[in-house]
């Protein structure tokens, strides 16, 4: 992350905070969200809003009232302007307080990715415009490169911009978009020059409520059901060139950068989540009786539950490293792909064994455990599959 002169970006983390975060998993900034989420954001009606696809709106309202979904917006725009690591540590106290785990990816999405590039490469104009409705919790944003035919092949989108005088003309299907269907504003990437290939993709504000674009409604799927999802269909939507986001051909660098945040960060809440299931794996393992003593008490549970935190804890350090990284303005590609990958094998790992832990009152909707293990899977898909992963992690080591 660039520091700019015009003091946008969040200030570099104290290198005793970071110390502290990397070495305290109950951190005091993270526990007192955790402690405020558990409080505020109860999951009484969760399991009806999962299998309704329903958003928690009040729940969202309450975050951005906390002061989180404007934690790394500066003041004077209604944020609170934190570093980098304070506001991953808080993300990490959500996940762990609050149940909803759709509800936290929606907010690590919009903050990590939207908000991110709004603050990296946003004009003073767009900045002003949007920033204070983000920090209310009034702006809803998405963060839109996919479409039907290009997933891990983003930059073979075929989404487009033509120039026509002062506009730009967008046509384009964008699908599979975290938010899309309660979105107020989106950023879209589309091929402002189709013959340059990756280097001709720009990207846009698109205002929502303006001719010319569609949202889907809410697109149903396996897990993170909470957490609004769907397609943005563009057709004939006029951009003025003041709602192009940086420069024309930048889109590449721009959905890069914002890469390194929403990857390397994104798995704040779920591993908050993964860190209330195995607490509770631990307490059933103590709790259930069989063949006489306490499950917890055969090698095979009590291993099972040891991997699981070790797991968790190699991710959770890796992802405060990237963290440190990102806020101090280090180059973090390779921390961010290492931390998406083993965040997210771990998440969905744990998710998975602490179902075996739990046994047939893990497969049953009225217990936490199963929605638990349908919320982590989606985290081996999104921001890039552990493949995607992979594959970048050798490029920069020059494997081949
Ligand atoms: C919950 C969720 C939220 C999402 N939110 C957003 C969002 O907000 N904005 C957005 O733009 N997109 C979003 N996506 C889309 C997501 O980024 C893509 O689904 C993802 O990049 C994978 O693309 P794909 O689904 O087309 O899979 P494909 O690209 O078709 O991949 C299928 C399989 O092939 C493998 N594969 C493909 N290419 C290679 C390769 N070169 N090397 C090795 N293996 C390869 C993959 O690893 C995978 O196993 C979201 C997806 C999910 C599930």
């Amino acid at each position: 992350m660039q520091h700019d002169d015009r003091g946008l970006l969040p200030p570099r983390p104290d290198d005793a905070l970071v110390v502290d975060a990397l070495v305290r998993a109950d951190h005091p900034i993270k526990m007192a969200v955790a402690d405020w989420a558990a409080d505020q954001l109860p999951g009484d009606d969760l399991i009806e809003r999962d299998k309704n696809s329903t958003f928690f709106e009040k729940g969202w309202l309450a975050c951005a009232d906390r002061g989180l979904t404007g934690a790394l917006v500066p003041e004077r725009f209604g944020g609170r302007g934190v570093d980098v690591v304070t506001a991953t540590l808080e993300l990490e106290g959500l996940g762990l307080g609050c149940r909803d785990t759709g509800l936290g990816f929606a907010l690590a999405s919009q903050i990590l990715s939207f908000t991110d590039a709004i603050l990296r490469f946003g004009s003073e104009e767009q900045q002003a415009a949007l920033l204070p409705g983000v920090c209310a919790g009034h702006t809803i944003g998405a963060f839109c490169i996919t479409e039907h035919e290009t997933g891990s092949d983003a930059y073979a989108m075929t989404a487009t911009a033509e120039r026509d005088g002062d506009d730009y003309v967008l046509h384009g299907h964008k699908a599979h978009i975290t938010l899309a269907p309660a979105a107020d504003v989106a950023i879209v990437f589309a091929k402002t020059n189709p013959a340059a290939g990756a280097w001709g993709i720009s990207a846009f504000l698109v205002h929502t409520d303006r001719p010319g674009v569609t949202r889907s409604g809410v697109i149903e799927k396996m897990g993170l059901r909470t957490t609004p999802f769907g397609d943005l269909i563009l057709d004939g939507y006029r951009a003025p060139e003041a709602d192009r986001l940086g420069p024309e051909g930048a889109g590449v660098s721009i959905f890069t950068t914002c890469m390194e945040s929403e990857r390397g960060l994104i798995f704040a809440t779920q591993l908050g989540a993964a860190e209330r299931i195995i607490g509770e794996a631990i307490d059933r393992a103590r709790s259930r009786q069989a063949f006489g003593q306490p499950i917890g008490g055969f090698q095979a549970v009590s291993h099972r539950i040891a991997d699981m935190k070790v797991a968790h804890e190699l991710a959770r350090v890796q992802m405060i490293k990237t963290a440190a990284l990102i806020g101090r303005g280090d180059t973090a590609t390779m921390d961010a792909a290492i931390s998406k990958l083993v965040a997210s094998e771990a998440v969905a790992d744990i998710g998975l064994a602490a179902a075996r832990v739990h046994g047939a009152r893990g497969y049953l909707t009225d217990h936490d455990v199963e929605r638990d293990v349908r919320d982590a899977l989606g985290g081996l898909v999104y921001s890039g599959t552990s493949d995607i992963q992979k594959n970048l992690i050798a490029r920069l080591l020059r494997v081949s």
